[in-house]
Order: structure tokens, then sequence, then C-alpha cells
């Protein structure tokens, strides 16, 4: 802002001008605080550090040839403590870039969009006064700065926030003399002058003993080696056979999910798209048959089940034969159920087993590894609810 101002009041920019500015930026910085919050120090969990090395280390190790390594992306999760200190508790992996080093630059790794969900998603998810402080990447290889489209990021989280840091991690680093545990901590020294400004790196705390730190997370590396391709396979069958297969088939054969037809217009009124959410519940076949394509055993059980509520009414009315007739309703409705409940139940057993095997290395897959998971139970929690309620309706307890 004050720049802005200088450089209008007279035209050509020199060095003393800059730096006055800086002053300025930093002094006004500083009167907001109480302090200079580009050299408030940081402290880095073992919780964070365990899942920066542990992702990082997926994608460039020893073993693999340098060609190979990959850079990878995350967010920091944390506090700021009496604005004197930046808590890092948390480092969620994010995305797998391109080959490290190579015109890394221009590349355009992270998909925002999604980074954005998961933010807002863990956020309300929390509950704790935790939120995301910074960012973290690895730079295999190739040492602790700043390139261009790193400093284009750290605008992005410092602006904002400006405690907010960057930590990178390079894993050839790791136990050397400078670098021991392999990370820095860097920040803008002038954000307010975006892509001309310099960085330098923030003074980083750590959790425990430097070589504690190492040691510990060593075995914890080798444990996820261990077991991340048998994870990957897993990840791999729950969205080969459990979704594309088993979940396709058990809607195809027993459908209950109205499907939207393609035409439709996608609501941004948040109105209008919670209404929608309504009526996948609430049968209304008119309404349905405008919008969505209704599966044959969806409208089966609705009209099968409303026939036997009509009769039952009438009979309770009348207050003859009706046990015996609902008895006879539960017995036929259970019976069109019993295949989608079998099969849903058996591949619900199946993903448990998977989430079983997968869960011990949760923390170290990324964002679309996670989103497998994700969109399998919500794609077969979305068949669950409405088998539920139609289980629940065979059962045909009336009110009046
Ligand atoms: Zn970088």
């Amino acid at each position: 802002m004050t720049k802005k101002k200088e450089t209008n009041q007279n035209d050509k920019i020199d060095l003393k001008s800059i730096k006055s500015t800086e002053l300025s930026a930093t002094a006004q910085l500083i009167k907001e605080y109480g302090v200079n919050p580009i050299k408030t120090p940081a402290y880095l969990a073992y919780n964070a550090y365990r899942k920066i090395v542990g992702y990082g280390l997926r994608y460039a190790n020893d073993e693999m040839s340098p060609k190979d390594w990959r850079e990878v992306y995350g967010i920091l999760i944390g506090s700021i403590e009496d604005n004197k200190k930046v808590m890092i508790k948390d480092a969620i992996p994010m995305v797998v870039g391109d080959r490290a080093g190579v015109k890394y630059e221009n590349k355009q790794y992270v998909d925002m969009a999604q980074i954005d969900e998961s933010i807002f998603e863990r956020s309300i998810q929390d509950k704790k006064n935790d939120f995301i402080i910074g960012w973290w990447h690895t730079h295999p290889g190739f040492g602790f700065f700043y390139s261009p489209v790193d400093c284009m990021t750290q605008l992005g989280y410092q602006i904002p926030n400006p405690f907010a840091l960057g930590i990178i991690f390079d894993h050839t680093k790791f136990l050397s003399d400078e670098y021991f545990i392999g990370v820095a901590g860097l920040r803008l020294n002038n954000p307010d002058q975006g892509m001309l400004s310099t960085y330098d790196f923030v003074n980083v705390e750590y959790e425990l003993e430097k070589e504690q730190m190492t040691k510990k997370v060593k075995k914890t590396v080798k444990d996820i080696n261990k077991q991340m391709d048998k994870v990957l396979k897993e990840l791999n069958y729950i969205d080969e056979t459990l979704r594309k297969r088993a979940l396709a088939q058990l809607q195809r054969n027993y459908g209950l999910i109205l499907v939207p037809k393609k035409d439709i217009k996608v609501t941004k009124n948040e109105f209008e798209a919670e209404e929608d959410e309504n009526y996948l519940y609430v049968w209304d076949p008119d309404f349905f048959k405008k919008s969505f394509r209704i599966p044959k055993f969806r409208e089966k059980m609705e009209n099968e089940i409303a026939k036997c509520e009509n009769l039952l009414r009438k009979l309770k009315q009348e207050g003859i034969k009706y046990d015996h007739k609902k008895d006879k309703c539960q017995k036929k409705i259970e019976s069109l159920l019993n295949k989608p409940n079998e099969w849903y139940n058996k591949m619900m057993g199946a993903f448990t087993k998977c989430i079983e095997k997968v869960s011990s290395v949760y923390d170290y897959l990324d964002t679309n590894e996670r989103k497998i998971i994700e969109y399998f139970e919500s794609r077969s929690s979305e068949y669950y609810k409405i088998l539920d309620k139609l289980n629940s309706r065979a059962k045909f307890e009336l009110k009046n």
C-alpha cells in the first residue's frame, strides 16, 4: 500500500525508496502484531516431520535413480503461539509433481481446487484452532532456495498470514553437517514487493534432539516402504473392483441411486442444491422423471411398499386381518431386499478389510490416493442411505 503511494508521488523507483518502503511495511507489521512476523521462529513437531519425510521419500530416495526423483507438495497445519512462535504440528501430503529439477520453474503441479477442498473439510472436522500455517515441498538433490514459482506459492500463504512459512525437504542433505535433518524453513522478507521479494531462512526448533528425529523417522520410513506396494494394490482394488465393478453392478441390478440426466444444469445456488439432496430420499416420481433416470429396481420397490402401506392403512381402520397381512407384506418386501442387502454387506466387508490394511500408512497417502477411499465411501453410503430407509419401511410400522 505504502509503496504504491510513494511511487505515484515520484515516478522513478530507486534503491533508496524501496528500502524505505521495506522498513515501513515491516514497521506496520510490527505495529499490528507486536513482533516482526517475518523473523518469528518456528517449532517442528515430529508428527509433521515424519509425514514430510515419509511422503517425500516415496518419490525420491537413495534406492531410486536420480532421474526418476519427483518433487512432492503438501500443507502445514498448526498454530501461532502468542505471536511468538509458529507451531508446526502436522503436515498433510497433497500431490506429487513432475520430475524434479526439470523446468520446475514453469510447472504448475499444484491443483489448488483439490487442496482447497481438503483444507475446507479438515477445518470442519477438526474443531481445533489449528489452521494452515504454511506449505512444504521437496527439492530432491537441489537444496534450499525459493524458485520463482516457490516465491509465488509462498506469497499466496504469506500475504493473508504474515507468519506463514514454507518448509523444504531435501533427502540428500539428510545427515549433512549443515542440514542434519534435511529440512529448512523459508519466508519472504518483503512480501509487499511481490515477486521482487527476497527470502530468508527461518529459525526452526525441533521437537526432539536432531539425532532422535532422524533415527525415529528412518524406522518409520522403513515400515512405510515395506507396506506401500501392498497398500497401493489395495487402493487399486477399491477403485477397480469394489467401485467400478461391485458397486456399479449393485446399482445396475438393484438400482437405488437416482442418476441425474446429463442435460440438467448443475445449480450453484446452495438452497436449490440442498433441495435437490432432499429429493434424492423423498419419493416424488413426477419430479424425478424430469431430472433423473430412475432405476427400475427403485421404482419397483417404491411402488410395492406404497401398495402395502395403502392396504395396511385401510385394514387398520377396518380392524380386520391386519396382523396377518402386515406379516405377509413384511416378508414380501424383505425378500425383495434380500439380494441387495447381501451384496452390499459383502462389498462393505471387503472394503473394511482393505481399510484395515491401508490405515497404518494412511498419513503418507496424498490427495489422489485418499480420494479413492473417500469417493468409494461417499458413493456406497449414498446407496446405503436409501437401502436402509427401504429396510426400515419394510417393517411397516405405520404412523396412524
Ligand atoms: Zn521448489
